[in-house]
């Protein structure tokens, strides 16, 4: 997988190694005032995530949390720079001061409140599955000696992990395979080497758009409970004023419905089913 580093970032995170000299391990986060005085916000991010960041017919990286981050980058009076990682290195990369926040579709949860603070939440999501129109899949019970896919680091990865391990999956034959990027998953379920992909609802609707023989369907529990997940944007637990900042912009856009029309601009442009717009997150 290809993994640019928009280059401020390399600089940025070269006077970080110089400045800690190798004496001190523990990294040196930037706070605002240091932010501000830089110039930059450093975003991380894995892409392609359709609609929240993927790339556009011109190789320009675009989407829903590009838009959010170039506003918070605004908001504090700098420029925004982006660097790309692979998803399950997003926040080690946070924690060690490589990056001030990252906005990856990236969901709350209990596991990361313990690496990173979060804002608060901007989009509803809930996990879906990839599978072939014919495939009658609902409920978690149903994946029972699949081969599945999911995104490494995700929690769709987690949630089958987890029902492999000692839940309703467990020594079904179930084969759990890691994507290192969700839209290999297309391909994946067409030519069968997987039955089954887990992803977010949004982007298993922008994967599947203009694939008759796929379908986009949700993942259920087996109580039938749908698996709803929120979004927030990841900052240093060592960065309050930065996250309040980030608080401020997200209730700007909700309460203005900038993010709303975001969502709507970037669904079309990846050509998704009006039926199925993402939800601003409550
Ligand atoms: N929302 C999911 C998670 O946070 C998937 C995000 C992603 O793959 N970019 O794990």
């Amino acid at each position: 997988m290809k993994c640019p580093v928009i280059r401020p970032l390399c600089v940025f995170a070269l006077v970080i190694a110089i400045g800690i000299g190798g004496s001190c391990k523990k990294a040196r986060q930037r706070g605002i005032d240091d932010i501000k005085a830089s110039g930059q916000l450093l975003m991380l991010t894995n892409a392609p995530f359709p609609p929240y960041e993927f790339y556009a017919a011109g190789g320009e990286l675009v989407g829903v949390d590009i838009d959010i981050a170039r506003r918070i980058a605004r908001h504090l009076g700098v420029e925004l720079s982006v660097g790309i990682r692979p998803f399950d290195e997003l926040l080690p990369a946070l924690a060690a001061g490589e990056a001030d926040m990252v906005l990856a579709g990236l969901t709350i949860n209990a596991e990361r409140l313990k690496q990173a603070s979060f804002s608060q939440p901007y989009i509803d999501a809930m996990q879906y599955l990839i599978i072939l129109s014919t495939a009658n899949i609902k409920v978690l019970e149903d994946l029972s000696g699949k081969t599945i896919g999911a995104q490494a680091g995700s929690t769709g990865e987690e949630l089958i992990a987890t029902a492999i391990a000692d839940g309703p999956l467990h020594k079904t034959d179930c084969q759990l395979l890691a994507l290192s990027d969700p839209t290999e998953a297309v391909a994946k379920v067409l030519n069968g080497e997987l039955d089954a992909v887990v992803v977010d609802d949004t982007v298993a609707l922008q994967l599947t758009a203009g694939h008759a023989v796929l379908s986009a369907t949700p993942l259920f529990s087996q109580s039938g409970a749908m698996l709803s997940e929120q979004y927030g944007v990841a900052v240093s637990p060592s960065n309050p004023e930065l996250l309040s900042a980030v608080n401020e912009v997200i209730t700007e856009l909700k309460s203005s419905g900038e993010l709303s029309a975001m969502l709507k601009k970037y669904e079309a442009m990846t050509s998704q089913p009006p039926t199925a717009p993402g939800r601003v997150g409550q």
